[in-house]
């Protein structure tokens, strides 16, 4: 059976706050049978953990300071992440890494809050979910320094470069592809990357609410206003990989779902 498995979801954005439970259930029925809810401060960590907690086998979650919440890092900060970390539904530290294009936390912060997590991940040996945005050169060689020891590690919402993306394969991590690959009009050079990172390096996420693919077809939108994306659209994203690496879906869906599972023990 052809299931799939959405590695990044903000399930905590309040556009979800009415309906979880519907939404996923839409995505189980989509045969998206396993979802990762992506912490991105201490505070929705523990609420991404908490929900994760309520859908045993299908939900998990990321625990981790995404860079824009790099200015809420203090001294209790690790020792809370840890914590969360000890839950068996608490997969994967992150999210974390630079953000230079926003700008929403100093860059000094960010590098002190993603070594932090760096040093983490190390200590607890579980596989870190990266977060890098016009940042690369800067992540790279932070990140170079823990490399013999850190666990498996993904950058997740790949929209870099083909040679930033051929960087990031030869020092062994995963990329993370989102609806940003249907998007011909922004991230046109995307199709290039997917073409060139071999389907067991690659894994898919929806980002919902955020990303919604282009090619999802209008009546199924639930929030038609909002055009809130949903894991339920998980298919074609890897519809739209399938494309234009030119194998079939079945393929994409088996490999991104095998990867998931090894990736993140679930
Ligand atoms: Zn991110």
């Amino acid at each position: 059976m052809k299931t799939y498995i959405d590695i990044g979801i903000n399930l905590t954005n309040k556009q979800f706050q009415n309906d979880i439970d519907d939404v996923v259930q839409n995505a189980l029925d989509a045969d998206v049978s396993q979802m990762i809810l992506t912490g991105t401060s201490v505070r929705n960590s523990e609420e991404s953990s908490r929900i994760a907690k309520e859908y045993p086998g299908i939900l998990y979650a990321t625990a981790g300071i995404h860079p824009h919440d790099a200015k809420s890092f203090d001294a209790q900060s690790i020792s809370k992440l840890r914590n969360l970390l000890k839950q068996k539904q608490v997969v994967s530290v992150g999210e974390c890494g630079l953000d230079f294009d926003r700008d929403f936390s100093p860059r000094n912060i960010q590098e002190t809050c993603y070594k932090a997590q760096l040093e983490l991940a190390i200590e607890v040996q579980k596989p870190l979910f990266l977060h890098e945005r016009a940042a690369f050169t800067k992540f790279m060689s932070i990140t170079k320094d823990y490399l013999p020891q850190l666990p498996k590690a993904v950058v997740h919402c790949f929209t870099g470069t083909l040679p930033e993306a051929k960087t990031y394969l030869d020092n062994g991590f995963y990329l993370g592809f989102t609806g940003a690959i249907s998007d011909s009009k922004r991230f046109d050079h995307l199709k290039e990357v997917i073409q060139y990172v071999p389907v067991d390096r690659m894994m898919i996420e929806t980002d919902a609410p955020f990303m919604l693919p282009k090619n999802t077809p209008n009546n199924l939108l639930m929030k038609y206003h909002e055009r809130r994306c949903e894991p339920a659209f998980l298919p074609f994203v890897a519809a739209t990989v399938a494309q234009f690496k030119g194998v079939s879906g079945i393929v994409v869906a088996e490999e991104t779902t095998r990867n998931a599972k090894i990736f993140f023990r679930i």
